[in-house]
């Protein structure tokens, strides 16, 4: 989603007359897009702006923003903290950035603008338009979050649930395609709580199936809560819906789920699991693990790697819990830090295991690949798997846009290699 706000944040400033430099030194303004989930993203920021001052020492200042949810939730603190920032925005205001800089430029005044107004931000950001230009593209469709998840800053930082109007969304989706995205990506913090006047996800998905020029659909981040039947459905229906469901379950023991506060128990997630498998039994699943929260026991830990092993989650993400200040679960006693270490280890041994197992058994089958972009050395290309792996392979210019059928020849963790096949009448797995 901070991609997709940095990119929106350039459309808007462009209007004031910035433009992007691909060299530091050259700038005239530094906006710091950040995220605030884990502990460590915060003091990332206080040293990258200490390489930002290290860089210009004998320069003039740049203009200093920081935008995100480090800026949402640490506010004027930062000004204090760091006097070499001059702006702070917080995700729900940036329809406020240019008048902010311009503002500035004019009064020299320090500005922090946190206030929570999706319904203006979206209403702003629908005059100007998405020039992401890419063949992947991202859409927020949905902001926020009203779940209060005992370990989570999102309901503080991003605010209340918000859906952003059908309408709207499928008249950006529209001007996305024409301007050559093949992959539609529908972002949320919790995208499948979408809900615009009746019109749910699902509903979304079929709209954007008929747009002709869109070739693959995908949506994150979904709460198992949500994943309701008509969701469920779309995958019988949609013919353009990838097959890998990122469905975050955080832990396998339903004693620690209910210390989260997660509103959902292990067998309901198997339930959708079982009910998606039975749909298609080539949809994969991939997670969001925390390891190590207040109360872990061994047997939980152990739920947690069974149900792991269990799922064969692909491409999942696990971290160590990271208490945040002003949630319910930061002043818990934490458990044994090296014991919260050796799991983690286990578990990601056990994720990248599967993920090796999955990359291996692709090899000599044709996959399908969308072209994205030529490699750093421009001597290949690089596209996706309908599982969002990486590809690497023997493609041309031409390519990019295309969905071509590329035989696997080698694979490591995280990406694929192989050769593109010419002859169309090949079969695709
Ligand atoms: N809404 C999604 C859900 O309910 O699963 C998740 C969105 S959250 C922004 C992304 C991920 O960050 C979570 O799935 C969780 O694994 C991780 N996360 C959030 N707070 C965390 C914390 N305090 N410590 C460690 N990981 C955290
Ligand atoms: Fe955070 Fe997701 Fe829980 Fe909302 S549902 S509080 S975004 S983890």
């Amino acid at each position: 989603m901070n991609e997709y706000d940095s990119n929106r944040i350039y459309d808007s400033v462009k209007k004031i007359g910035f433009e992007k430099t691909e060299n530091y030194e050259d700038a005239s303004c530094y906006l710091l897009n950040t995220c605030h989930i884990r502990n460590k993203a915060k003091e990332k920021v206080y040293h990258e702006i200490g390489r930002v001052k290290k860089i210009f020492r004998h320069k003039k200042k740049p203009l200093v923003i920081i935008a995100g949810c480090v800026a949402q939730a640490e506010n004027q603190e930062m000004l204090k903290r760091e006097p070499y920032i001059d702006l702070v925005i917080g995700p729900q205001s940036y329809h406020k950035i240019n008048d902010t800089i311009l503002n500035h430029i004019e009064k020299k005044k320090k500005i922090e603008q946190t206030e929570f107004d999706a319904i203006s931000k979206f209403k702003y950001f629908n005059k100007i338009k998405n020039e992401a230009g890419k063949v992947s593209s991202f859409i927020t469709i949905q902001e926020g979050c009203d779940k209060f998840c005992h370990f989570c800053v999102v309901p503080y930082t991003r605010g209340p649930e918000y859906s952003r109007s059908f309408k709207e969304i499928i008249d950006e989706t529209k001007y996305l395609a024409d301007n050559g995205a093949k992959e539609i990506i529908l972002l949320g913090q919790n995208v499948n709580a979408y809900d615009n006047e009746g019109y749910r996800l699902s509903n979304l998905i079929l709209e954007i199936e008929k747009i002709s020029e869109i070739e693959r659909i995908r949506y994150t981040t979904s709460h198992p809560k949500d994943m309701t039947e008509d969701l469920i459905e779309v995958y019988k229906e949609s013919k353009k819906l990838m097959p890998l469901v990122h469905l975050p379950v955080q832990s396998g023991s339903n004693k620690i789920l209910d210390l989260m506060n997660r509103k959902h128990t292990i067998n309901e997630y198997i339930e959708i699991f079982d009910s998606l498998k039975a749909i298609n039994p080539n949809i994969e699943f991939s997670s969001d693990f925390i390891i190590g929260y207040p109360g872990e026991e061994t047997q939980d830990f152990e739920d947690t790697f069974n149900l792991i092993k269990r799922i064969k989650f692909i491409n999942s993400y696990s971290f160590i819990f990271s208490p945040r200040p002003g949630t319910i679960a930061a002043d818990l006693k934490l458990i044994n830090k090296k014991v919260s270490m050796e799991r983690l280890e286990k578990v990601q041994t056990q994720l990248f295991e599967n993920q090796i197992t999955m990359n291996k058994s692709l090899k000599n089958k044709t996959l399908n690949v969308l072209v994205e972009n030529l490699t750093e050395d421009k001597m290949k290309v690089f596209g996706r798997s309908e599982y969002m792996t990486p590809v690497i392979f023997n493609g041309k210019k031409d390519d990019i846009g295309k969905i071509v059928p590329v035989k696997i020849r080698q694979s490591n963790r995280s990406t694929l290699f192989g050769e593109i096949i010419d002859n169309a009448n090949q079969k695709v797995a």
